[in-house]
């Protein structure tokens, strides 16, 4: 059984009354009145990411989840409010699933952007669960559940993440047991779910997309979900389809205007990469060969043969794959992503200084664009320039400070030139924004060990280390980790 599509359910769920919680959760203690503040929600929020990230489902491919973010956050922009920051991110998984978690935090199922039939589709279920955030549904539910619960309502989750990966430990029962509690909160969730669609309609309306993209993909869903029975795929099972909806929705459209929307190509690359990513790869080579054979494909050719370089880098015949990428090339996609795949394919042919020319010329013209500047970090360590390799991790930092893989990245030039100390306080940089305080701590420690670096250096490491032992503690007082 899938669990992982109940992170949201959980939050459904979470104001139960203790007594659904079997034995082995976590103790929810006393539940009082009280306000889920919006820094304690991201603060939830990236205590499950943590754990997600290291789940085997995370894709954590730059291109993908790049993709999402323009995609969520163009529509999120049009919301009312005070304008909130959305983090998406890509799982492999066939469900058809989306999920928000406390914080802005939303998971995209593979399976759910290759069942998407358009671009306004996949919108259309973004729209429903980015809209669930801004009316503050999670939070609503969150704080009937009282305030400074923050490790019980993060362990749970995490609980039910860990629980769909290994069904057979006996969180498995008491998870299967919230789930059958959730058709109690079934009323309280429809209004929610009814919200959801209309606030989202507006989103989608705004953001230039086809409206009838809403309807068309819930109907599908709803069909595709009858086929399941009580096994629903996880995006019925959270955001319940019912027909009421589904002409809720149909009723909300009619009499809007007609509009043909195309798909954007990055939507087609996307979407290329993932079917190539996807099962047996002989069955992808197969799959993009027969539709270039019988042109059935219905977007951009470009996209299918980049899809068919891709299967075949993946198979492992480089040969194919740069004769598919050949071809991608005659439509002139100006996309980043084909100069990252032909840099791919020289790298996996020993070719660095190939990878390294076509990444620069990528960076030139795209230099905020993530899988770029990884991957040309990366390309300029293997030919031996780590001073390069530092300059352009040091500058993209300078505008995304946040970006623990480029912290990462630096950490690794650093070692490249065998500044310790400066390996360290970077590498450290890195695990703190991934939720490792701990872990960044210890960086620290061992950056004042080396004594390398002058006296400014030093005096940064100690002023950064005292930071985050302050934050521990701080995050252990309010966690009160309940166990
Ligand atoms: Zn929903």
């Amino acid at each position: 059984m899938n669990l992982r599509p109940l992170a949201l359910c959980l939050l459904l769920t979470f104001v139960l009354p203790a007594p659904v919680l079997a034995d082995g959760l976590p103790d929810l203690g006393d539940v009082s009145q009280g306000d889920m503040s919006p820094a304690m929600e991201r603060r939830i929020g990236e205590q499950v990411m943590h754990e997600i990230r290291r789940d085997p489902a995370w894709l954590g491919d730059p291109e993908v989840n790049a993709y999402l973010n323009r995609l969520g956050n163009g529509l999120a922009a049009h919301a009312e409010g005070p304008g909130q920051g959305f983090e998406l991110f890509a799982l492999r998984d066939p469900t058809l699933n989306a999920f928000a978690l406390p914080g802005g935090f939303i998971g995209v199922h593979t399976g759910l952007i290759l069942a998407a039939e358009s671009e306004s589709e996949l919108a259309s279920v973004l729209a429903h669960e980015i809209s669930h955030v801004t009316q503050h549904h999670q939070a609503r539910m969150m704080n009937k559940a009282g305030q400074g619960q923050i490790a019980s309502i993060a362990s749970l989750v995490v609980a039910i993440l860990a629980a769909r990966s290994n069904p057979d430990v006996a969180m498995g029962a008491a998870v299967a047991g919230q789930a059958a509690n959730i058709q109690n909160q079934l009323n309280y969730s429809r209004d929610f779910e009814r919200e959801a669609d209309r606030v989202g309609l507006g989103l989608l309306e705004r953001s230039g997309y086809d409206v009838r993209g809403m309807e068309s993909f819930f109907g599908r869903m709803q069909r595709y979900g009858r086929l399941y029975d009580n096994n629903a795929p996880g995006y019925l099972r959270t955001h319940p389809l019912t027909s009421e909806r589904i002409a809720d929705v149909g009723n909300r459209i009619q009499g809007l205007p007609y509009k043909q929307v195309p798909d954007s190509l990055e939507f087609q690359f996307v979407r290329a990469k993932l079917r190539a990513g996807e099962g047996d790869v002989r069955d992808a080579v197969t799959y993009f060969k027969t539709q270039i054979k019988e042109r059935t494909f219905s977007g951009n050719e470009a996209a299918v043969h980049y899809g068919l370089s891709q299967s075949y880098m993946r198979a492992g015949n480089m040969a194919a794959a740069e004769q598919a990428l050949a071809e991608v090339r005659r439509f002139k996609v100006d996309l980043p992503m084909v100069a990252t795949l032909a840099a791919e394919l020289r790298m996996k042919q020993n070719d660095a200084p190939g990878a390294t020319k076509i990444l620069r010329a990528a960076y030139s013209h795209n230099p905020q664009e993530r899988a770029v500047v990884y991957a040309l970090i990366d390309a300029l360590l293997a030919v031996q320039q780590p001073q390069e390799a530092l300059k352009v991790a040091s500058d993209d930092l300078v505008g995304n400070s946040s970006d623990a893989t480029v912290h990462a990245l630096q950490a690794k030039t650093y070692a490249a030139l065998g500044q310790r100390l400066q390996q360290h306080r970077a590498q450290a940089e890195a695990y703190a924004l991934n939720g490792r305080l701990a872990a960044a701590i210890e960086q620290l420690q061992l950056a004042q060990k080396t004594g390398d670096g002058g006296f400014y250096e030093q005096s940064q490491v100690d002023a950064r280390l005292r930071q985050f032992q302050e934050r521990l503690e701080e995050e252990k007082k309010l966690m009160k980790m309940s166990k």
